[in-house]
């Protein structure tokens, strides 16, 4: 019997040392037979186009033994596509707004030894969608929780942005009420991060709006309706963007990235302004590197003019 490993509040569990379980499954074949509690797969599903199941994906629906679906419809287009048969008792619906109870009921089932899959309408669980909840509950309990990956439309908008990819904020959905959807937009507009919203089509022009009011007009991208059809990536300044979409009528699911705060550096400057700036930093017993660098952080300058007016202080 595999231990639980708990430290101070800390669990960890792994396919060998799962605490609630005697099974083992196999991260390349999926779940086999078990005894003891079974295991949460979540499972990331097509974000339009459903070639875009991995082989990973088909072979633990077909396995598990109950599917939770936040649409039953979507999963059942997905399961007919690739022959999967499953009864309908065997699709358990849910939503972020079904009740605690609903909860309970698939815990009892991983309990009782099922494994089960959850699957949101589109891409991952959890991420603008439902599956957080059950995830969290299943960890509480101690149950095996694993992920299928696939795709997120986060993350291949921010990838067909073009914009920086090294630190990004996935914002999501901004809140519906005007003032919580100016105070979230107050809240990120300084930071430097790639910035990840989600929007529909009706709203677009409106979060453009918005945006453009409290940003500059900086860098973004929409992406629409990727993987499908009708995929489409407009990249420009803010406001260019806005003129476009005013222009003609958007359809179809979106994404909207924007690039992060950029800091102004001073561009109107004269050799005095830096030998006072530099003379200050160094009578704060700022060793000259780090003084350099952060007149390099405040001015438009490169380093040879830098280094050249600090040698004549
Ligand atoms: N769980 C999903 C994920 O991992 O991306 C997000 C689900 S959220 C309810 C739906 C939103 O995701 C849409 O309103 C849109 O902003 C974005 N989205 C989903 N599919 C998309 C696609 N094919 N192209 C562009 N945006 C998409």
């Amino acid at each position: 019997m595999p231990e639980k490993i708990k430290k101070a509040g800390i669990s960890i569990t792994n396919q060998n040392q799962n605490p609630k379980q005697d099974h083992k499954y196999n991260q390349e074949s999926g779940p086999d037979g078990n005894s003891g509690s079974g295991c949460l797969f979540v499972c990331s599903t097509p974000i339009g186009n459903l070639d875009d199941c991995s082989f990973r994906l088909i072979k633990t629906l077909t396995d598990v033994d109950y599917i939770i679906a936040e649409d039953t419809r979507t999963i059942r287009k997905l399961l007919t596509r690739f022959k999967i048969s499953k009864p309908a008792r065997k699709i358990i619906s849910y939503q972020d707004y079904s009740s605690p109870t609903k909860i309970e009921f698939i815990i009892e089932k991983l309990n009782r030894g099922g494994n089960l899959a959850l699957v949101s309408e589109s891409g991952i669980p959890s991420i603008q969608d439902p599956g957080y909840k059950i995830v969290n509950a299943a960890i509480d309990e101690g149950i095996h929780v694993t992920f299928i990956p696939g795709p997120n439309a986060a993350l291949s908008a921010l990838v067909l942005s073009g914009l920086p990819t090294d630190n990004f904020l996935f914002v999501g959905f901004l809140p519906k009420t005007e003032i919580k959807r100016k105070e979230k937009i107050e809240e990120v507009a300084y930071l430097p991060y790639t910035l990840i919203f989600y929007e529909s089509p009706v709203r677009l022009e409106k979060l453009l709006g918005e945006l453009l009011g409290v940003f500059s007009d900086r860098k973004a991208c929409v992406a629409r309706e990727i993987t499908k059809l009708y995929e489409e990536t407009i990249r420009g300044r803010l406001s260019e963007i806005l003129a476009e979409i005013k222009s003609r009528k958007v359809k179809g699911e979106m994404v909207l990235v924007v690039e992060g705060y950029k800091k102004e550096l001073i561009k109107n400057y004269s050799e005095g302004d830096i030998k006072k700036e530099f003379s200050k930093l160094m009578s704060q017993n700022i060793p000259k590197k780090a003084a350099l660098k952060i007149v390099m952080s405040r001015y438009d300058i490169d380093r040879q003019t830098l280094y050249n007016i600090s040698t004549k202080i």
